[in-house]
């Protein structure tokens, strides 16, 4: 399924128009393209996120703690109907 959608704020880099850029992506092929509506410009990225060099000493060394909050934000906003005492 190919879902072509405008990112807002999106600039053309060749005619600098904003909000014309539309993006989808193409599973099958791993891209991803952007096109601009108004002066045609095309881009494709590919979506293939792979560790390009099996050897990054420096990533390796340091030990990236990679905020581990997620679960307490996701907590916040769950109510607590049971905890609510007056
Ligand atoms: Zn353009």
């Amino acid at each position: 399924m190919t879902v072509k959608r405008f990112i807002a704020g999106a600039v053309c880099p060749r005619c600098s128009e904003m909000d014309k850029i539309r993006s989808w992506r193409d599973d099958e092929a791993e891209e991803q393209y952007r096109e601009c509506v108004n002066c045609g410009y095309e881009d494709t990225q590919s979506t293939v996120v792979q560790a390009q060099s099996p050897e990054l000493p420096t990533r390796v060394n340091a030990p990236h703690a990679s905020a581990p909050e997620t679960e307490e934000v996701v907590i916040n906003f769950i109510p607590n109907p049971g905890m609510t005492k007056h």
